[in-house]
């Protein structure tokens, strides 16, 4: 597989050096050069998971891992089920949380660790990555334990549920945590900030393991052939993402490009509207990040904007397939309540989803939301909102009563970079 950088496109690379590397030159993205179009979608449809992604993850690498070890990576990072519950007439979610830190961040983060350490042979490797609260558990359990690999995850302290926080802060080992006084978005400054110092990113043998990773947006198109696979009727069919830093609706919309049957997406998102603004006025203006109930997507400067952009500009997708809309606080928990008269129990993001869907949804069509978390995850706010009690499954359980291991940094680079120099640069 063959990649280019989108902001210094004479840069061009193979998918284990863009896996290993993360971010090309100048912060760019990596995106694929040649994406193809299969022409035995049913075929692939009619297989099983694991077997299917394996298929289609060959497909897109090429040699670069043999066929047999790619099929084992994929069954080692995917051994968990996506299904997809109809909660209304030809409505349904596609619950992506049933990995082991309950969020679809793991679908990328497994597949991703699993990548890296068969691409890396040996070599020391420090990931680096921001997180608003869903990447950090996926990535500290995809990684922990792995040889030769330490991680070390920034995020916005207090900003994040506590539960949340736990599911990553606990682990110890090559897990390093550091809660930074100021936002996502600013974490995710620093992150870039030490990628672009060339002494750090040599020093330390950087890594980047966010929705930037082109190994995680790859696995990320699996599941939205799981989704279709388990739908009877295949036509008319809209997606409705919810959306931080949109690498999920990115997969979504390569998988579209593959052939995959899917008429239109909604990119829907909170109170940070930077996208639903730019589609309808042209023009981009991130506003500063407000807090809302669906955290993981308080992300006002979104970093796989990019290569959206790029599949609409390279004519892989007409601009019309992309709607979009932002849901506010009170129509976030009107929609959960909706979903709970449905008998169905959701957290805030997939109910930004759903309201979403619900709102560009046309007779004939038939729509899917993304259920990206468990209900547990974000379970004060879910009480709170439906005014039912939620119980804990076992892993949240288990991690609630141990201590977090974070460090405590400002919002600032120089002391960033010495803390990370003596936590991994021995
Ligand atoms: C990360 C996350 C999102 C946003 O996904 P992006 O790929 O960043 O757009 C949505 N919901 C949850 C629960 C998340 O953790």
């Amino acid at each position: 597989m063959e990649l280019f950088n989108l902001k210094e496109t004479t840069e061009r690379v193979s998918f284990s050096q863009a896996v290993k590397q993360g971010l090309g030159k100048n912060q760019g993205l990596f995106f694929p050069a040649e994406l193809p179009t299969f022409d035995d979608i049913d075929a692939l449809l009619a297989m099983p998971l694991a077997e299917r992604s394996s298929e289609i993850l060959h497909r897109l690498i090429g040699d670069e891992i043999p066929k047999a070890r790619l099929a084992e990576l994929v069954t080692n990072a995917f051994n968990f089920p996506a299904p997809l519950a109809e909660v209304e007439d030809n409505v349904y979610c596609l619950e992506l949380f049933h990995g082991p830190t309950l969020a679809f961040k793991d679908f990328g983060g497994r597949f991703m660790a699993q990548c890296l350490s068969e691409l890396a042979k040996g070599e020391k490797i420090t990931i680096l990555t921001a997180t608003s609260g869903d990447t950090g558990a996926a990535v500290a359990h995809a990684f922990y334990g792995l040889d030769d690999i330490q991680v070390v995850i920034l995020y916005p302290k207090g900003k994040i549920s506590l539960l949340q926080e736990k599911l990553f802060t606990t682990l110890g080992g090559n897990i390093h945590t550091i809660a930074i006084e100021g936002d996502f978005d600013q974490c995710q400054q620093l992150v870039k900030t030490t990628f672009d110092d060339e002494q750090a990113r040599t020093g330390l043998h950087l890594n980047s393991a966010n929705s930037i990773n082109i190994s995680r947006l790859l696995a990320q198109i699996c599941y939205y052939f799981e989704a279709v696979a388990q739908l009877q009727n295949r036509e008319n069919l809209v997606v409705s993402v919810p959306s931080g830093n949109f690498g999920n609706l990115t997969a979504g919309m390569f998988a579209k490009v593959l052939g995959l049957p899917i008429q239109g997406f909604v990119a829907s998102t909170n109170l940070n509207d930077t996208v639903p603004r730019y589609l309808r006025s042209g023009q981009w203006q991130p506003k500063p990040t407000v807090a809302t109930l669906s955290n993981a997507m308080d992300v006002s400067q979104p970093n796989n904007w990019p290569r959206i952009e790029a599949l609409f500009e390279q004519g892989y997708l007409d601009r019309g397939i992309l709607q979009s809309d932002a849901i506010d606080e009170e129509y976030t928990q009107v929609a959960m309540r909706q979903l709970a008269q449905l008998g169905y129990v959701s957290e805030p993001h997939a109910a930004v989803a759903y309201k979403a869907l619900k709102r560009h949804l046309e007779p004939g069509q038939t729509g899917i939301f993304l259920g990206t978390a468990h209900p547990a995850k974000f379970r004060d706010t879910v009480e709170n909102v439906l005014g039912q009690p939620i119980s804990l499954p076992q892993e949240l359980a288990e991690c609630a009563g141990k201590e977090g291991l974070s460090l405590t940094l400002a919002n600032d680079y120089q002391q960033l970079k010495a803390t990370l120099f003596e936590l991994v640069g021995k």
